[in-house]
């Protein structure tokens, strides 16, 4: 039986990928949503042909609780309301599957964690490409050593964000409050992520800089972001992020008897790939609906997922670091017994 979701937050993520993604899942479908917003339910609600008891809006949410059509809770709110609905979800006694970044910081994740655990529900975060198959090829390339020993990686992503004027809903990426971080937090953490499922390791300490060109948009998140990270099996990075500029939208993985890498890597589909001089040949799959459906198998099968909170938490205390090196300009450890939970 396809487990039964709902979608909080009903913006360019969940109208545009997350909805018909449903449409191509083989065990989730939708059948909730959550919205503050006073027309959006009615549409929602013929569009996908929705039950009306399964529409809430963020007072009500809790109700939640007495709804036996809806297992998972899936949150695709602004970054800084993750954890509260999350929590939430959580107290409902629902499964939880979260948007990356998972929270605005590491005790966030942590209390998100202790919820979910404390509740014995399961957590995931939306790590798409941990899901990808032009991914999952470069993951195994690394760890069965085909090009050799992994040696250097070269990771960026970045896009070019729009002049949201005060009042517009979209502006919250650009408002600390709500964001939690700009770039970096937003489109920095795939470079991040990259690196880590490459490597399969935390990064042992991370030198960053800022370059902000236009202060007053950028007032108050991180417009540019370049960094490096060493690894503790001798891997070294150089990552870049931006909310300036498009174009950056790679990896490429350099070891020891050749490279091999994504470019565009982080996009929803038309990934492109090569492995020393040849293309990576892999199936284009909606990535949502993987995602999803590996968050479902996780459920049914009670297993952990591989995306669970630990691993939004592990990112999260990489990108701590990353800003506290340039607030301080200096290389920040990130801290050994805080590397996993
Ligand atoms: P969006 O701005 O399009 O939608 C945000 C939603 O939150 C809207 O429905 C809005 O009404 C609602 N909201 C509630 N309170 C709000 C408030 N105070 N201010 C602004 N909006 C409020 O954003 P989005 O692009 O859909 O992103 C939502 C989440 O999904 C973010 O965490 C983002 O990082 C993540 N995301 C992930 C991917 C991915 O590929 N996995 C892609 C895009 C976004």
């Amino acid at each position: 039986d396809r487990l039964g979701f709902a979608l909080v937050g009903l913006g360019r993520l969940s109208t545009d990928q997350l909805a018909p993604a449903f449409e191509k899942s083989d065990r989730c479908r939708l059948v909730g949503i959550v919205s503050g917003s006073e027309t959006k339910p009615e549409e929602w609600k013929k569009k996908y042909d929705l039950d009306s008891k399964n529409i809430y809006n963020y007072r009500n949410f809790d109700q939640i609780a007495d709804n036996p059509d809806i297992d998972v809770v899936y949150v695709v709110l602004p970054n800084a309301m993750h954890e509260e609905f999350v929590v939430r979800s959580a107290k409902a006694g629902k499964h939880v599957y979260c948007e990356k970044p998972m929270s605005v910081s590491a005790q966030e994740c942590r209390q998100m964690i202790d919820a979910c655990d404390g509740a014995k529900v399961h957590l995931g975060v939306g790590y798409r490409c941990q899901f990808e198959p032009h991914h999952l090829e470069c993951m195994r390339l690394a760890r069965e050593k085909t090009f050799g020993e992994l040696r250097h990686i070269e990771a960026g992503f970045g896009f070019p964000i729009g002049d949201y004027p005060v009042g517009d809903l979209r502006r919250w990426r650009l408002e600390h409050e709500l964001a939690g971080g700009g770039a970096l937090m937003d489109v920095g953490i795939y470079a991040l992520q990259a690196c880590r499922y490459l490597t399969g390791e935390e990064p042992r300490s991370v030198l960053a800089r800022e370059i902000k060109t236009d202060p007053v948009k950028f007032a108050e998140v991180d417009e540019t972001i370049l960094w490096s990270m060493d690894f503790p099996g001798g891997v070294v990075a150089s990552c870049s992020t931006t909310y300036g500029f498009g174009g950056i939208n790679k990896f490429t993985a350099t070891a020891t008897k050749g490279q091999f890498g994504l470019d565009p890597a982080y996009s929803y589909g038309g990934i492109k790939g090569f492995a020393g001089d040849r293309p990576i040949e892999a199936p284009e799959i909606d990535q949502f609906a993987k995602e999803m459906d590996a968050f479902a198998k996780a459920i049914q099968e009670d297993k952990r997922s591989k995306v669970a909170g630990e691993e939004g938490l592990r990112d999260q205390l990489v990108i701590d670091a990353i800003y506290e090196s340039v607030r301080t300009g200096r290389r920040v450890d990130v801290a050994p017994q805080q590397r996993s939970s």
